[in-house]
């Protein structure tokens, strides 16, 4: 199938999915970014490093034509995390995490947040909200986000499901690792979450240093692959 690109050259993924961050496209440190938009609302799963917030909320913007209204994080990992504080400021968006990472993000937690290995600072955020195993959020036009907590890279870590215009995508931003005792990473923890990913059978995964998987078949390899390796 051909997705095509839309005008601005930002990659869509899926119906409504969009990438508007990432190594090639924002800032070398910064994960893979997506946009998810509805009628209603527009979602951004992950926001980068930080020193790259304005230009990851200009082709946000650009790509739905108007700014995100929420933010969810994956997880407090500076490269997912550090443009939090930033996107708040200039956008206004509701920032939600799971509250077990929630706090890494609150103090800017150096070492938790990995922002040492990256030479950067976690610029301090408190959520407005936390986001939880089972949560749905509807932004409209049939593009229903649910969240899957996903622990085992760090405890807060979580995944997004969307039914994106009938392509089911899978939003596994660290899903890969690595894994680490500063993080708080679980490897068994890891293992059943990843089994939980199987399940869903996406048909799409947007991975968030690995690019996108398609079709189902690859999606599965990639997370069997990762099963297998650790
Ligand atoms: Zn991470």
């Amino acid at each position: 199938m051909n997705w095509g690109r839309v005008e601005n050259s930002l990659t869509r993924v899926a119906p409504g999915v969009f990438i508007v961050g990432g190594p090639d496209l924002s800032d070398p440190r910064d994960c893979l970014c997506y946009l998810v938009v509805g009628s209603q609302a527009r979602l951004l799963v992950d926001c980068g490093a930080g020193p790259s917030a304005a230009r990851i909320l200009e082709f946000a913007t650009e790509a739905a034509g108007a700014p995100p209204t929420h933010l969810a994080l994956t997880h407090a990992h500076i490269d997912h995390a550090g443009g939090a504080a930033e996107l708040k400021r200039l956008a206004d968006c509701q920032v939600l995490i799971h509250a077990e990472d929630a706090p890494v993000l609150a103090q800017g937690d150096a070492l938790r947040s990995a922002a040492n290995w990256y030479g950067l600072k976690l610029a301090p955020l408190e959520a407005d909200g936390f986001l939880k195993d089972g949560d749905e959020l509807d932004l409209g036009d049939g593009q229903i986000v649910r969240v899957i907590h996903t622990p085992g890279h760090t405890p807060g870590s979580v995944a997004f499901y969307c039914p994106c215009g009938g392509a089911r995508v899978l939003f596994g931003q660290d899903i890969h690792g690595p894994f680490s005792p500063a993080f708080g990473s679980d490897l068994d923890d890891w293992r059943e979450s990843m089994e939980k990913l199987l399940e869903l059978k996406a048909d799409i995964l947007a991975e968030g240093h690995y690019g996108v998987f398609r079709p189902a078949q690859e999606v599965e390899a990639f997370i069997r692959g990762q099963l297998n390796a650790h």
